[in-house]
């Protein structure tokens, strides 16, 4: 008789204790489309809708963020123009792009 395999993944304390904040900070950011915008700087060259991991954007005639958001701000610190803003918190802040990753392979 065959018995059927269980992976049981163990969690610790911390997990528990952290997980509301994680939950609360996901609601956040999946209702985060009202709060992204462009500026300007915008071409529509597309970038951010081939970037973003979890196919969230999408440009057109402009560019439209859907509800899927994971937060990684990827599309914020990889615009090319720096186009993005999330509210008026990135406005005039630098952005950031991790030296080690060539972001054309991920
Ligand atoms: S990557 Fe930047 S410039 Fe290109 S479409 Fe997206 S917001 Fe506009
Ligand atoms: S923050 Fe990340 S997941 Fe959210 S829309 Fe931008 S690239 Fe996509």
């Amino acid at each position: 008789m065959k018995t059927k395999k269980v992976n049981k993944i163990s969690r610790s304390f911390e997990y528990y204790l952290l997980l509301p904040i994680y939950k609360l900070a996901m609601w956040h950011f999946r209702g985060a489309k009202r709060g992204f915008k462009t500026n300007e700087k915008c071409t529509l060259c597309g970038f951010c809708e081939e970037r973003c991991p979890v196919g969230n954007i999408k440009v057109r005639d402009k560019v439209v963020w859907d509800d899927y958001c994971e937060g990684c701000f990827r599309c914020i610190n990889y615009c090319p123009f720096e186009a993005i803003e999330y509210k008026t918190y990135t406005e005039g802040k630098l952005r950031f792009k991790n030296k080690r990753i060539d972001i054309s392979q991920v």
